[in-house]
C-alpha cells in the first residue's frame, strides 16, 4: 500500500509542486492549508509522514507539531523559509525529526522522506524485540533466547510472554490476557492462561534476578522487570 504523506503549507504552489513529486514517487498526498485544516485532516486520516510548514494561518507548524506529537510518533519534517530562524533544539524538543529550509531541491525532500521513514519503520521494527537481562524475545523469527540458548516456545507462549513484557510491571487479569493475546473469537478459559504462564516459568525460572513472571494473587499476571 502507499505510504500517505501529509503536507501542511500555506503556500499553495510549493503545496502543490510536493504533492506532484510525492505522487510522482509513490506516495499518496493529502494536503491542508492552514495549521487547523491540517490537524482536522491528521486525525482524520493519519498519515505515515507529515511535511510540515512554520509559518501558518490560525496555528503554526510549532503548535500543530506539539499537538500531532501529543498523539502520535508520526514522522515529522519541518518546512523553514530561509531567513526564519529554526531553532534546532527547540524543533526537537517540539518532536520534530528533521528540517527542510526553503527554496529546496524535491531531490532533497524526498531523500529526507525516505531516510526518515527508515529510521522510523526501524524503531517500529525494535519493538517487535524485547531485551532483558539473559531474555530476549523476538517476534520477527519468534524465539525466545533464554541466556544463551534459544528455547523451544509454542507460539502462544511467545506471545503471552511478549504481550507481558512489552508493558512491564502492569498487571493484566486473565480477561485481559485471553482477548489480547487468544483473541475475541477463542472459547477458551481463563485457565488456559494459568496453564501458559505455568510451562513458561518452567523455562524462566531462576534465569535471571532482574525481572520474573508473578502472579499478582486475585487479579491475574505481570512481568515484573527492575528499572536500569
Ligand atoms: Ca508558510
Amino acid at each position: 500500500m502507499a505510504k500517505r504523506v501529509l503536507i501542511v503549507e500555506d503556500e499553495a504552489n510549493i503545496s502543490q509542486l510536493l504533492r506532484l513529486y510525492l505522487e510522482k514517487d509513490g506516495f499518496s498526498v493529502e494536503a491542508a492549508a492552514d495549521g487547523g485544516a491540517g490537524l482536522v485532516a491528521f486525525r482524520q486520516n493519519p498519515p505515515d509522514l507529515v511535511l510540515l510548514d512554520i509559518m501558518l494561518p490560525v496555528m503554526d507548524g510549532w503548535a500543530l507539531c506539539r499537538e500531532i506529537r501529543a498523539e502520535s510518533k508520526v514522522p515529522i519534517i519541518m518546512l523553514t523559509a530561509k531567513g526564519e530562524t529554526y531553532d534546532k533544539v527547540s524543533g526537537l524538543e517540539m518532536g520534530a525529526d528533521d528540517y527542510i529550509v526553503k527554496p529546496f531541491e524535491m531531490k532533497e525532500v524526498l531523500a529526507r522522506i525516505h531516510a526518515v521513514m527508515r529510521r522510523y519503520g526501524h524503531a517500529a521494527d525494535a519493538a517487535r524485540r524485547l531485551a532483558f537481562d539473559q531474555l530476549v524475545i523476538d517476534m520477527d523469527s519468534y524465539t525466545l533466547t533464554v541466556g544463551e540458548k534459544t528455547v523451544d516456545t509454542p507460539p502462544k507462549e511467545l506471545e503471552l510472554l511478549f504481550h507481558l513484557a512489552s508493558s512491564p510491571n502492569r498487571v493484566f487479569t486473565r480477561n485481559q490476557l485471553l482477548d489480547e493475546v487468544w483473541g475475541f473469537d477463542y472459547f477458551g478459559d481463563s485457565r488456559t492462561v494459568d496453564v501458559h504462564v505455568k510451562r513458561l516459568r518452567e523455562k524462566l525460572e531462576g534465569v535471571s534476578d532482574r525481572w520474573s513472571l508473578k502472579t499478582v494473587w486475585g487479579v491475574g499476571y505481570k512481568f515484573e522487570a527492575l528499572g536500569e
